[in-house]
């Protein structure tokens, strides 16, 4: 069976004070959702041991970026192990953000994706297309270029340490959401492809992210092919994640 997966991606906003907050609370009322759904919280990874701290086992955690290297002379940098040794379960690959502002290609996609699965961590493994590419009707093309390039590094038997999610950049911090039509055709899409490289494609779950909310997470996990979400905006506000949460707990 594919895992349900709802992941915050708090990017570069939280505290302290919040990660004590926001995740007692998350913990707390997770216990009401179906066992069967994931729970992650993927804070700025200075906070990573306050919030693994307050997660208490209950819900996982993820770190935003791990480097491309394992270790040694890369001032400012944070290494996949370091992730997982201070109690991540997840790493997030590719974002849009990581790809438009610090010039993250799908090579480098490749060797972290490879670095995160080597070192026992699930990779979620961010891809989408621009506002441009979906008008020019290219969006499909790009979105499958970057799923056979990023994950080309995926040796078999490593599969089941891969999520994917579909992000289209226009999507992300926007208030627009691909409607579910469109979100289930893209999933229905990459999972065409995972099963062309040879990959479990139905074992492998697809996360939607893109403004979602909690008033359009229920239609958007309704869709056969989308197994959960990764949410930005709406991960740091406690009662919203929350709902978005028993939403997918309530369609399992
Ligand atoms: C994201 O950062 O991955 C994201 C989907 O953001 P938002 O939910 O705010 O659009």
């Amino acid at each position: 069976m594919r895992r349900k997966i709802v992941a915050g991606n708090w990017k570069m906003n939280g505290s302290k004070d919040l990660s004590e907050k926001l995740v007692g609370y998350v913990r707390s009322e997770s216990v009401s959702l179906d066992k069967g759904v994931e729970v992650v919280i993927i804070p700025p990874a200075i906070y990573i041991g306050d919030v693994v701290r307050e997660a208490q086992g209950n819900i996982s955690v993820g770190i935003q970026n791990v480097a491309r290297w394992q270790s040694g002379a890369y001032t400012g940098e944070v290494s996949s192990e370091m992730a997982k040794d201070s109690g991540c379960c997840f790493a997030l690959v590719g974002h849009s953000e990581r790809r438009q502002l610090f010039g993250e290609t799908d090579k480098m996609v490749a060797e972290k994706v490879s670095i995160v699965v080597g070192s026992g961590l699930t990779a979620i493994v961010c891809v989408g297309e621009t506002l441009e590419e979906r008008e020019s009707g290219r969006a499909e093309v790009v979105v499958a270029g970057q799923v056979r390039e990023g994950l080309s590094s995926v040796k078999q038997g490593d599969w089941q340490n891969i999520v994917l999610a579909y992000e289209p950049v226009w999507a992300i911090g926007t208030g627009k959401t691909a409607t579910s039509d469109d979100a289930q055709a893209m999933h229905a899409a990459i999972r065409d492809v995972l099963r062309d490289m040879g990959a479990p494609a139905d074992e492998i779950a697809l996360l939607y992210g893109g403004s979602v909310k909690a008033d359009n997470a229920a239609d958007l996990f309704s869709e056969p092919d989308v197994d959960g979400g990764l949410i930005g905006g709406a991960s740091l506000v406690a009662k919203e994640f929350m709902s978005i949460c028993r939403s997918l707990s309530a369609g399992t």
